[in-house]
């Protein structure tokens, strides 16, 4: 079984992101950037199944700036067979990296499509979930726990009730959660070996994918400033705080 594994290149999660003065996005210039941490999850599951011998082979896949590249690399470094960069320089939202997976999905014929529940930078968690609706696949969204068992999945997800398990015929569509593995190390002999593995890379605009609808951010702006705290003496001038700021 092929396993396709989407990765994303996000701002890394220990930066402190600062607001562009004219509201029109994050600045990114200079910034770390990594694997978005739910899609090297996505990676790790991959190379687990490989190693499991539940899969063949695994491809890793991004669509983005030429310097995504990177981020390809590491999952090869990871242990990923080879890789595919869409490259473009647009702005990508859901639908549209949906589509174009589903593209790539038509090509390769995966057994199974890993991804991220979610990108850290816009927070969205649509894409796995228009990905399968459009291929008319099985989706377990959220995985925390994924077995294959021939051709068909067991995934256990953490829901508010507690443990959800299901089981979904493949070829299916799985979103990682934080908790399904703990992404390993890479040594720095697979980051060497990693350089040699094949990247195809492919032109957004020869692919004939319609981007669709897309958004449009109309602002973007920091976190209000939060007050800071005051310490009271008791329960009385709790009492009286509060009051007084006419919470109780
Ligand atoms: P989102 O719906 O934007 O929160 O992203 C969810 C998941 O979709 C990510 O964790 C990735 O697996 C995948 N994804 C989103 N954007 C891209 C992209 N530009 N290239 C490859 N995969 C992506």
């Amino acid at each position: 079984m092929k396993v396709l594994v989407a990765i994303k290149r996000v701002v890394d999660y220990n930066v402190r992101v600062q607001v562009k003065p004219d509201g029109s996005g994050v600045a990114i210039d200079g910034v770390k950037m990594s694997v978005n941490p739910f899609c090297e999850i996505a990676v790790e599951e991959a190379m687990r199944l490989k190693e499991a011998g539940k899969a063949t082979e695994v491809v890793v896949v991004t669509i983005g700036v030429e310097k995504a590249q990177d981020q390809l690399r590491s999952a090869l470094a990871m242990g990923a067979d080879r890789a595919i960069h869409v490259t473009t320089d647009a702005q990508m939202q859901p639908l549209g990296v949906a589509r174009v997976l589903q593209k790539l999905v038509d090509e390769e014929q995966p057994g199974l499509v890993l991804m991220g529940k979610q990108a850290i930078d816009d927070d969205c968690s649509q894409t796995g979930q228009m990905l399968a609706a459009i291929l008319g696949w099985p989706q377990a969204t959220f995985a925390g726990k994924l077995e294959i068992d021939g051709d068909k999945a067991t995934v256990a997800r953490e829901v508010d009730a507690g443990l959800e398990t299901l089981n979904v015929d493949l070829p299916a569509v799985v979103t990682t959660d934080l908790r399904l593995n703990e992404p390993r190390y890479i040594k720095i002999p697979d980051i060497m070996k990693a350089k040699k593995k094949p990247l195809d890379k492919r032109p957004l605009d020869e692919l004939g994918v319609d981007l669709g609808p897309q958004l449009t951010t109309t602002k973007v702006a920091p976190p209000a400033q939060r007050q800071p705290g005051k310490k009271v003496a008791d329960v009385a001038e709790l009492v009286s705080e509060l009051k007084e700021r006419g919470l109780v």
